[in-house]
């Protein structure tokens, strides 16, 4: 006879699901404990009363589909509210890159004014405007209304909206079909990626070809980026991981290209699993590549910890040596992925005096976690700092380019990976 269920603990019964194939995810990839969020910036007011809020960041592998994906820990409406709109076309950089897209996919699949051109997360419409210029029709989808307006005003037509499998069967039925669809670095920020996939194959006509930029885990891995995980990002994506998703949609990809853009991206072209369109030799060897690293093998990602725990330590001894000898240490960039860096390896005010940025939104504001202060580059000449720590290690020659007159008062540049060294 059964024993009575007395509502004990059963094997797999309080893990987390697997946000696309439901499996309990028994594997961690890396627990960053509690943090707060990345984008929240304190005031003087603030850091007084104390009330930051840190969430669990805990990061976990699905052992069937090998689905990178954090914990659901904050509540949505925290994300929405502290952060602040988020403007693509600020970044000129991101500008010409859309640029440079809008043309490429033109020439490649024969757009023209018959065609129809969808993107998802459409922003400010920074994408969008480039095609409109070559008289393709576009549709934006855009769940930010800010920032829609800001599309509508020159031009896009753009609907307010979170994209679904039900708004991508409303686009489809009101007779919005799509030549082609893009979703630029959108994937990894949705919580629920089959459903969001899913309504790519409603509105993507039979030969139609949909892109997706992602930041690729092999890079992440590879190059140790843990500092790119935070709690807007839901998942850490693998072509492994995104290609299963995609077939249990209808959709398959057939092409890829390696983008320089967060560290290291791809951009995935795909399809309607009955399409026309042939899988390259591109596509193959990523697969290829992906198979070689180990990552469908789940003792790859147990290996990830390790190596982290590896550049905290040469971070900390760095900070320790320096401050022995008094060094004056300060940081440079305010961005997301500083803040996880410093808050993983618990560095507080004490340790960095400063962090110089550029943008005067967060000058005079506090680190979330860390609580330090944040300072425009012009007050560099007063601090002269012994070492500047360049934490966007994206952006390291710019920076070493713009703060190249602090070697006048014998200022060091350092960086931290994959451990923290003194640039000669
Ligand atoms: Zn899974």
């Amino acid at each position: 006879m059964p024993l009575p269920d007395r509502g004990l603990p059963r094997p797999g019964m309080s893990l987390p699901l697997c946000r696309f194939c439901r499996t309990p995810l028994v594997h961690t990839f890396l627990d960053l404990g509690n943090q707060p969020l990345a984008n929240s910036y304190l005031t003087a007011e603030q850091l007084v009363a104390g009330t930051e809020k840190a969430y669990p960041l805990h990061v976990r592998v699905c052992d069937n589909c090998f689905l990178v994906q954090a914990d659901d820990a904050v509540p949505a409406n925290a994300i929405f509210d502290e952060t602040y709109a988020y403007f693509s076309s600020y970044s000129t950089s991101w500008v010409a890159h859309a640029k440079a897209y809008a043309r490429a996919m033109t020439e490649r699949f024969g757009l023209n004014p018959g065609s129809l051109v969808v993107e998802v997360a459409s922003n400010d419409g920074y994408l969008l405007q480039h095609f409109v210029e070559m008289d393709i029709p576009v549709l934006g989808v855009e769940p930010t209304a800010n920032t829609a307006k800001v599309a509508l005003d020159r031009g896009v037509r753009t609907d307010v909206m979170f994209f679904s499998e039900q708004t991508g069967r409303l686009l489809s039925a009101r007779g919005d079909r799509a030549d082609l669809m893009a979703a630029n670095n959108v994937l990894a920020h949705v919580p629920n990626i089959g459903d969001f996939v899913a309504g790519f194959r409603h509105v993507l006509k039979d030969e139609g070809v949909a892109t997706f930029e992602f930041p690729h885990l092999l890079n992440l891995i590879q190059k140790v980026q843990f500092d790119t995980i935070y709690h807007e990002h839901f998942s850490y994506l693998s072509l492994l991981a995104v290609e299963q998703v995609l077939r249990a949609n209808g959709l398959r990809p057939f092409d890829v290209e390696r983008i320089v853009t967060h560290g290291g991206s791809l951009r995935l072209f795909c399809c309607h699993l009955g399409s026309r369109h042939e899988e390259t030799d591109a596509l193959t060897k990523v697969r290829e590549e992906e198979q070689a690293e180990g990552l469908s093998q789940i003792e790859t990602y147990a290996g990830f910890a390790p190596r982290v725990e590896a550049v905290g330590e040469s971070f900390r001894a760095f900070l320790a040596t320096g401050k022995a000898s008094g060094r004056r240490i300060a940081a440079y960039g305010a961005a997301a992925k500083g803040n996880t860096f410093l808050n993983t390896f618990g560095t507080i005010s004490n340790d960095i005096i400063g962090v110089f940025d550029a943008s005067p939104a967060k000058q005079g504001r506090f680190l979330p976690g860390s609580h330090i202060p944040v300072l425009a580059p012009a007050d560099i000449r007063q601090v002269r700092p012994d070492d500047l720590i360049i934490l966007p290690w994206n952006l390291k020659d710019e920076i070493m380019t713009q703060m190249a007159f602090i070697e006048d008062w014998g200022g060091r540049f350092v960086t931290t990976f994959p451990e923290t060294k003194v640039l000669a």
